[in-house]
């Protein structure tokens, strides 16, 4: 049995007037991330790091910034339906490892919701996804406050 890894990497700028949805969690803030769809930068970089393990190219290709349907799409819709094309591939999540690079708001607590939101979507032991957080320590595009990048290791097993 073989045993494939991808990694994931994303970044959003935060603007007024937006949504800040990480891994599919609301949290408070006066300032949200700005993109196409949700801006769910986690998300993002999940599907990237399940893309990559798999050989499946990368978010871009699968869901275009150009394309109407995906404005304003809940991007754990876009990881779910990217589960299922693994899943169509005989292909099965073994771990999922994120960091997410913020400066503000703190994650703290929300940290465990947002896991819980990941494992859901991924139909995985919550055990086997792990949700870190970081921050730009004042410098930088995160340290500034401007944006928030994402991480993510994922690996698979083929059946
Ligand atoms: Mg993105």
């Amino acid at each position: 049995m073989s045993t494939l890894v991808g990694i994931g990497y994303d970044s959003h700028r935060l603007l007024a007037g937006r949504r800040l949805v990480i891994g599919g969690v609301e949290l408070e803030h006066e300032q949200g991330l700005a993109g196409h769809s949700d801006a769910d930068v986690l998300a993002h970089a999940v599907i990237d790091a399940l893309l990559g393990a798999a050989g499946m190219g990368d978010i871009g290709e699968h869901f275009p910034d150009t394309d109407e349907r995906w404005r304003d799409a809940d991007s754990m819709q876009l990881l779910a339906h990217v589960y299922g094309l693994l899943d169509a591939e005989g292909l099965e999540l073994v771990n999922v490892d994120c960091t997410i690079v913020m400066e503000r708001p703190t994650l703290g607590a929300r940290k465990v919701e947002i896991r819980d939101s990941l494992a859901a979507t991924l139909r995985l032991d919550a055990r086997r996804v792990n949700v870190k957080a970081s921050t730009g320590e004042g410098i930088g595009f995160v340290g500034r406050g401007e944006g928030v990048a994402a991480l993510a290791v994922a690996s698979l097993h083929e059946r």
